[in-house]
């Protein structure tokens, strides 16, 4: 064989292969590595599905051995990650409103940023938001994304309805009204009972919302008053550097009640309000973040920290999340602080929220009234590594649960122990994914470990 006939023969393998796969539903197949949002994790595969139409969904799902649905990439660890194929939906952005029903169905490719706008500008709103609103309907309701507020669930208790595409290509719905615990173990699902397509949520009339920052609230505040502060209004969220004991910033947003007044007080169990507009993270610039000030704006642009079309939170960093009963709070929080010499150098800043208890199998608050201890830690792993098992060891006697998608160290042993739903979820993925098309390393060790 000549050169000429080499590169020729050689292209028409390449393209062969790659055009097979365009022509199944759209590919991307890139020469560089893939990194989630952080940037902290590589994915092990340069095959990106793309597909257009549910259609399309079916037949990447048929014609893959081994695929994991990839949502905004704003997971910390390898929980959307395949070896093989991911696949992404970003290309199914529609978006239903069904005013009877107060309900409205997105399909996998929505983000949050894109559906607040237009359910405000049809007049509703869904119940709570995360801290950001970049990441997808589908991506956060697999992995219990949650906002804060005492008596609001995480973002997956307002599904009502998943429309996905299970291992054998087939179309499966599946709705709160009808299929009872199936439902319940199938919204929060990790990415392992198949593609979600489309994913219907409850909605309910919009509302205003006014926020507020303190500056420096005693943390010993909490010991009798952990309910009260964080009952203070709609969504409260106390950011610490574990120094001092100390919550550097409290953000407090409330509802606004039509013809009701809202009152600030200038002091707050000890802290004060803010004269300025503030970024949880000391150095960062405030104008990525929505208005304060008690200012008073539609339910989206206040319920998130940061705003859509700025970069949230640092960019360069790690997360950790830890879900303990609420009703222990004070004494977690106590504990965590005594790591704050090890903590601190490595950390940008932790969030501690509330989230109430819902039924849905694979919830971080399942049965279980929540305070979640986060932390936004500086893009340094090795340290960070070293720190988050001395945390989870103060943690253990809370039976702390980790954030799905955030990063964690703890043992698929101790981790299983926290979901008393588990065997079940394991069958009804088993029932859908008999040959574990959907399961990747995440789900191995840390769901079959
Ligand atoms: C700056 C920042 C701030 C954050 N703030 C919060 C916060 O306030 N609260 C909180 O709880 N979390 C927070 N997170 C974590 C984030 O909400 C979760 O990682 C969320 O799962 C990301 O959604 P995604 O669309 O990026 O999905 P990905 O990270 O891409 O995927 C997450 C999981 O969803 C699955 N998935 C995605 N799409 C589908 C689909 N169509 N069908 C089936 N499975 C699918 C994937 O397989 C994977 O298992 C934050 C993350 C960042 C980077």
């Amino acid at each position: 064989m000549n050169k000429r006939e080499f590169l020729k023969t050689s292209c028409a393998v390449v393209s062969g292969g790659f055009l097979s796969r365009l022509g199944v539903a759209g590919s991307e197949q890139q020469e560089k590595a893939r990194t989630n949002w952080a940037g902290n994790y590589t994915y092990s595969t340069n095959n990106l599905h793309l597909p257009k139409s549910v259609a399309d969904v079916q037949k990447v799902v048929k014609s893959c051995d081994k695929l994991k649905a990839l949502g905004a990439r704003h997971s910390f660890n390898g929980i959307a990650d395949s070896t093989a194929n991911q696949i992404s939906l970003k290309q199914l952005d529609q978006m239903t409103l069904d005013k009877k029903a107060r309900t409205v169905t997105v399909e996998a490719g929505v983000t949050y940023g894109r559906l607040s706008p237009y359910l405000d500008e049809n007049g509703y709103a869904v119940h709570n938001l995360a801290s950001l609103p970049h990441v997808t309907v589908a991506g956060a309701c697999a992995t219990g994304t949650h906002g804060s507020g005492i008596k609001n669930g995480n973002l997956s208790t307002a599904v009502s309805g998943l429309e996905m595409v299970t291992a054998d290509g087939e179309l499966v719905t599946l709705s709160r009204e009808k299929d009872g615990e199936r439902f319940k173990g199938a919204v929060v699902g990790l990415g392992a009972l198949g593609v979600v397509t489309k994913v219907t949520l409850d909605v309910q009339p919009t509302f205003m919302v006014s926020q507020v920052v303190y500056e420096n609230l005693p943390l010993g505040q909490l010991e009798k008053h952990l309910d009260e502060i964080f009952s203070s209004g709609y969504s409260v969220s106390l950011f610490t550097d574990w120094q001092n004991h100390m919550a550097t910033q409290v953000w407090i947003k409330r509802r606004i009640e039509p013809g009701a007044a809202i009152h600030w007080e200038p002091e707050f169990f000890g802290a004060t309000q803010a004269t300025q507009k503030l970024h949880p993270l000391a150095g960062h610039s405030a104008e990525n973040c929505t208005e304060q000030m008690g200012t008073p704006g539609p339910w989206y642009e206040r319920l998130p920290h940061f705003k859509m079309n700025f970069t949230p939170s640092s960019g360069a960093e790690l997360q950790s999340e830890y879900f303990v009963p609420r009703e222990r709070g004070y004494e977690a929080i106590l504990a965590v602080e005594r790591l704050r010499e090890s903590i601190t150098p490595h950390l940008f800043i932790s969030e501690l929220r509330t989230i109430a208890a819902d039924d849905l199998w694979m919830s971080e608050a399942y049965k279980r009234p929540s305070l979640a201890i986060h932390f936004t830690w500086k893009p340094e792993w090795p340290d960070v590594k070293k720190v988050l098992p001395m945390i989870e060891e103060q943690l253990a006697p809370f039976e702390a649960r980790p954030h799905w998608a955030k990063l964690f160290t703890m043992a698929p042993g101790p981790l299983e122990s926290k979901y008393e739903k588990l065997v079940e979820y394991r069958a009804l993925v088993k029932e859908y994914d008999p040959r574990g098309k959907f399961r990747n390393a995440f789900l191995s060790t840390n769901v079959y470990g």
